[in-house]
């Protein structure tokens, strides 16, 4: 397809920002908030609007009642094909909200309510960018598959997880909506997203009165701890790496503690719950070996968290795949400029997907982090067009375009 036709695909959607927003606000008072996790109205929602789409066909998918998913998909199958995926789920409202967060209320050029930033706004400028390639004729002979998806903020094992296994046909490609930025919208195409291990630490002391602490054999659980958590942060090698020019680096953070009884009495017991954000290039065994070595003799007990919260793998996408590739032109035509590549820092359903050997952008949408997850979250309607825009024409050049053979689209890092 020729220029003319991006050009095309930009006009469309620059028209579309009222029904964008309407439709993310539609989004949002369909409450998905998880947990408890429910996406019923929100897939009803989004299938309503996928249904006004000409040429697609879609179905809703559940592992288990009300954990619903949406695949819907134009074109022909087998042919060259994208997956965009946006989840529906959002964490809970919480409280100190200035307007129903439940509302969807488009004021100010912003539509606001949970889940406008992360990322009910991504799922519409989706399906609006799904609406303006079947309208351009990309889906006559390309094939476009999108996910709207249940269980991000829980980890995926009933959305994304389900919908890939599902999935009965190949896919060359996928971009996962998140938002691109952590203060500002558009601030980095995201390549990368960090995976975390998550682990409890248990000390042991002995119970006594305080005034006897210099006695031998007396222990404080609290300062065993607190050495401990020392050790970690000193001797565990992936904390110790300088930052990737891309991917950045690792972090640990001490989520929780609990010890101790009350003054006078030397606490017998003490417990931290800890969580180390990897990069990616970091295995769970690894990782999990460099904490046992770093504890090695520090008289702290070791207990992973839980089923699917122990681990959180990494992905990655190569800077030189074709989606990225397409995705940074499109970036530049929208926006004017080259982004620079970086590293989600928390995990996305891009993870998934890439288990399954799908080139997957993991994070690239309307919205910022700051925004997300906390009371007042909204999203401009014009970052709606934008990311609608974006999407567009990076699913346009991935599937009609050769993307390999002009230099890199982007900047790698910022010195
Ligand atoms: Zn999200």
């Amino acid at each position: 397809m020729s220029r003319a036709s991006k050009q095309e695909l930009r006009r469309r959607l620059a028209d579309r920002g009222r029904e964008i927003a309407e439709l993310t606000g539609e989004l949002i008072r369909a409450r998905s908030e998880n947990p408890p996790g429910d996406e019923r109205a929100a897939v009803a929602a989004a299938r309503a609007a996928v249904q006004r789409i000409e040429g697609v066909e879609c179905r809703v998918v559940a592992p288990e009642p009300g954990r619903e998913s949406l695949i819907a998909a134009a074109g022909p199958r087998g042919a060259r094909t994208l997956l965009l995926g946006a989840h529906l789920d959002t964490v809970p409202a919480g409280d100190g909200w200035a307007r129903d967060p439940f509302g969807g209320a488009i004021e100010h050029g912003a539509v606001h309510g949970r889940g406008a930033s992360d990322i009910k706004g991504g799922a519409a400028a989706m399906i609006a960018a799904l609406a303006a390639l079947a309208e351009a004729g990309v889906t006559a002979s390309r094939r476009v598959v999108l996910v709207a998806n249940a269980d991000e903020e829980a980890g995926g094992r009933l959305g994304m997880d389900h919908v890939r296994d599902v999935l009965d046909e190949p896919v060359d490609a996928a971009i996962v909506a998140e938002p691109s930025g952590v203060a500002e919208p558009f601030e980095r195409l995201y390549v990368a997203a960090r995976g975390a291990a998550r682990f409890s630490l248990h000390a042991a002391g002995t119970s006594g009165h305080t005034s006897l602490v210099r006695e031998p054999g007396v222990v404080n659980a609290i300062d065993v701890l607190t050495d401990a958590i020392a050790r970690l942060r000193e001797r565990t090698p992936v904390l110790r790496e300088p930052p990737h020019p891309i991917h950045g680096a690792a972090d640990l953070i001490v989520v929780g503690v609990e010890g101790g009884r009350g003054w006078g009495v030397v606490p017998a017991g003490a417990r931290a719950d800890v969580e180390i954000r990897v990069v990616p290039g970091t295995s769970r065994p690894a990782l999990e070996a460099q904490v046992a070595e770093a504890l090695d003799g520090s008289g702290v007990r070791v207990e992973h968290a839980p089923g699917t919260l122990r681990w959180v793998e990494p992905s990655a996408v190569d800077a030189d795949a074709p989606i990225v590739r397409a995705a940074a032109r499109a970036w530049t035509d929208v926006l004017g400029a080259a982004p620079t590549l970086g590293c989600f820092p928390g995990g996305t359903d891009g993870r998934s997907l890439t288990e399954r050997g799908i080139p997957t952008i993991p994070g690239l949408g309307p919205g910022t982090l700051l925004r997300a997850h906390g009371p007042d979250e909204h999203v401009a309607v014009a970052e709606l067009v934008t990311a609608a825009q974006i999407y567009a024409l990076a699913a346009h050049a991935f599937l009609l375009d050769d993307v390999t053979t002009q230099g890199e689209p982007y900047v790698r890092h910022r010195a």
